[in-house]
């Protein structure tokens, strides 16, 4: 918008400045305003006007001038007379007025032979003749210049005509006006001329001619100029003497005379002093300009400063995040590199685009796997298979896989891994990756503590079992020691052969037990009725179980069937029920604290639930209980649960956990049922 606005008020400015220009240049010095006395209606006359006569009368493009012409335009206003102009010589005029081709003529010398025919007004303006000479004929002395040496032009019907007529042996050449008798002078027609000095003169410096010739002042003879009407014309006469009258008291033409003889020096001090005021105009147009110019300057500078600020802040702060971003680049790059985990991103397409060292180091994978496609490398096919539709096309992600790698060397390997998309900043999958750990190491430690656990499990057992034997032996021996004297007796006969047999049996499961938990882990599925499992495994810690004051329910369907490692899930349900035991000792209570056994089936699957009412785990606990070597327990070896888990995994089942802290945890077990 301001610059708009400044737009306007510069081309504004220009517009005045020409126009100021236009005005004081043009403006035509002559057209002096005269006021119109008269209310007459408009008299349109024609006045006969010879052009050769600057500064009297001569025409520019179509406008007439001269002092002659300001004169007669006055008397003119006075009158209310329109005058148009019609260029004629003089030796014309008679005929032209009687014929009433003109009204009147003006800038006419007062000539006797013409006043036979026509009527002159009171003087317009008094001249006076002059003559001049090519310089070569000048002598020191003018005086002694001879006329008759010469060849003279002039004009005709003039008074330097009617007195060269009456100078004997002079050679003349006439014209019809002065400015024809200055051409016959170019010509070489003529060597001198004699004309009106005011009128000679301008036109000698009209054409260039100052150097050439010179005035001579010896001959001198006045001249006087009037206008002539036509010999009946008295009406327009007396207008025009009155006219004359009337400017010359009025002092008109005296402005008018002023205007154009006395006034030269005072024009052109007057044309100075426009030129001043178009220069002053100028410079104050310049200097408006300038501050314009410098204001905006100032302005558009600050604007450059503004936005010169922002860029630099706007540098600053990318320079930074380049930074930044290098850092963290760096960073990642550092991270991969020194990580101990193998790290592999496969684009889209299958093509790996790079692996960290520590796949190379690990796996021997050779350097220049990167670009090839991923099942080319045995490696990472077996760890892929058929993932990668699934992680590309569902975002599936895989995560605590586990492998058997042997190296080329034939070094073995346990690995575990993740897969899982690898994705733009928009989330978009860009392709997959894979990440590994050698756990060789951690699962030989694994199995290590395994075996602990199961010994210092056996250990609690066989506290209890040991126990529960001594009952059964205890009995026996009694029926043992009381057979000499009661053998007759028969009903201490039918109490020994039912008990003995039964107690004996009893041992026997209990040893039996003993020795398939001591038993090394040997996968190997069968179909069994979980129920039958449950109350087997359950037999050996219902010595502990009432010896630590607590109680056991047990509610199983019938027909569990499940194919699973009985060994293997022996040892689930001892570290169960040990678990929850342990949770309910923790708790002192006056009521008695229950373990609930329950068993299920709900279409497919087989459910089993151990509930107890124990201390009870929050969600975190949860999450750690399922890592192994957790524990919270003075002699505890944070193995039990995830053993637990694997071996109901390897077994095809799912472990749950619910628990709430304070409360008790219930552990849901589910397999597939079988018929
Ligand atoms: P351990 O029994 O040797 O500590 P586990 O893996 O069997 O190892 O259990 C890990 C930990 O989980 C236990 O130490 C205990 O803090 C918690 N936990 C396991 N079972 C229960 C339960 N039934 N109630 C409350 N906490 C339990
Ligand atoms: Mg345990």
């Amino acid at each position: 918008m301001t610059s708009k606005l400044k737009k306007k008020t510069l081309i504004c400015l220009v517009v005045l400045m020409l126009l100021l220009m236009h005005s004081s240049l043009h403006r035509k010095v002559s057209s002096q305003t005269k006021e119109t006395t008269s209310s007459d209606p408009i008299e349109h006359i024609k006045v006969a006007v010879d052009p050769n006569m600057p500064p009297l009368q001569y025409v520019e493009g179509e406008d007439y001038l001269g002092f002659h012409i300001d004169i007669l335009e006055s008397v003119g206003d006075i009158y209310n007379i329109d005058i148009s102009y019609v260029p004629m010589p003089v030796e014309k005029v008679v005929e032209a007025i009687e014929q009433k081709e003109v009204d009147a003529a003006i800038g006419i010398n007062f000539l006797s032979e013409l006043s036979e025919n026509l009527i002159f007004t009171d003087s317009i303006s008094t001249s006076s003749v002059g003559l001049i000479v090519e310089n070569k004929h000048i002598n020191s002395q003018e005086d002694v210049l001879e006329l008759t040496d010469m060849v003279i032009t002039l004009k005709r019907d003039s008074v330097e005509y009617q007195y060269l007529q009456n100078v004997r042996r002079v050679k003349y050449n006439t014209t019809s006006n002065i400015a024809d008798a200055f051409q016959l002078l170019e010509q070489e027609r003529g060597n001198a001329l004699m004309g009106d000095r005011l009128v000679a003169q301008q036109l000698m410096e009209q054409y260039n001619l100052d150097n050439k010739y010179t005035f001579i002042n010896s001959y001198i003879i006045p001249i006087e100029y009037a206008i002539v009407v036509g010999k009946d014309n008295y009406n327009l006469l007396t207008k025009f003497n009155d006219g004359i009258q009337q400017i010359k008291e009025s002092g008109v033409y005296g402005e008018i005379y002023a205007h154009w003889f006395l006034d030269k020096e005072l024009v052109a001090e007057k044309r100075l002093r426009q030129l001043l005021k178009v220069f002053i105009v100028f410079i104050m147009m310049a200097a408006i300009l300038s501050i314009v110019g410098i204001r905006w300057n100032k302005q558009l500078k600050r604007q450059v400063d503004k936005k010169t600020q922002e860029l630099q802040t706007m540098n600053e702060n990318l320079a930074y995040q380049i930074t930044e971003t290098k850092n963290k680049n760096e960073m990642i790059n550092q991270l991969l590199e020194s990580s101990p985990r193998g790290l592999i991103i496969i684009e889209k397409n299958g093509i790996i685009a790079s692996c960290n060292p520590t796949v190379v180091e690990l796996i021997g994978l050779e350097n220049n796997s990167t670009g090839r496609y991923y099942n080319e490398v045995p490696f990472i096919r077996q760890l892929l298979q058929e993932k990668i539709g699934d992680v590309i096309e569902k975002e599936v992600q895989f995560s605590g896989e586990e492998v058997n790698w042997q190296r080329e060397d034939g070094k073995k390997y346990d690995i575990r891994y993740m897969v899982y998309p690898l994705r733009s900043y928009d989330r978009k999958v860009k392709g997959i990756i894979v990440s590994f750990e050698d756990i060789t190491q951690e699962k030989k430690l694994r199995e290590e503590w395994f075996e602990r656990e199961k010994s210092r499990a056996l250990n609690e057992i066989v506290a209890g079992i040991s126990h529960e034997i001594r009952n059964p032996l205890t009995s026996i021996k009694t029926f043992v020691e009381l057979l000499p004297k009661k053998f007759d007796n028969p009903q201490f006969r039918r109490d020994i052969t039912t008990y003995v047999p039964k107690e004996v049996e009893r041992v026997n499961q209990l040893i039996e037990s003993l020795i398939n938990y001591a038993k090394p882990r040997k996968p190997n599925k069968e179909i069994v009725d979980i129920k039958d499992l449950v109350e087997y495994n359950i037999r050996l810690f219902t010595p502990i179980i009432e010896q630590k004051g607590l109680k056991v329910t047990i509610d199983m369907e019938k027909n569990l069937k499940v194919n699973v490692d009985k060994a293997q899930m022996k040892q689930v349900m001892m570290n169960f029920f040990l678990n929850g035991i342990e949770a309910m000792e923790e708790i002192q209570q006056d009521r008695q604290l229950t373990l609930s056994i329950r068993g299920w089936r709900h279409q497919e699957h087989i459910y089993i639930s151990i509930k107890d009412e124990g201390v009870g785990m929050t969600q975190k606990e949860i999450i750690h209980a399922l890592n192994p070597f957790y524990t919270t327990k003075a002699t505890g070896t944070g193995l039990g649960i995830p053993l637990s888990k694997q071996y109901i995994e390897d077994n095809d089942g799912q472990l749950t956990i619910e628990s709430e802290k304070n409360v008790g945890t219930k552990l849901i077990l589910r397999f597939e049922g079988r018929d």
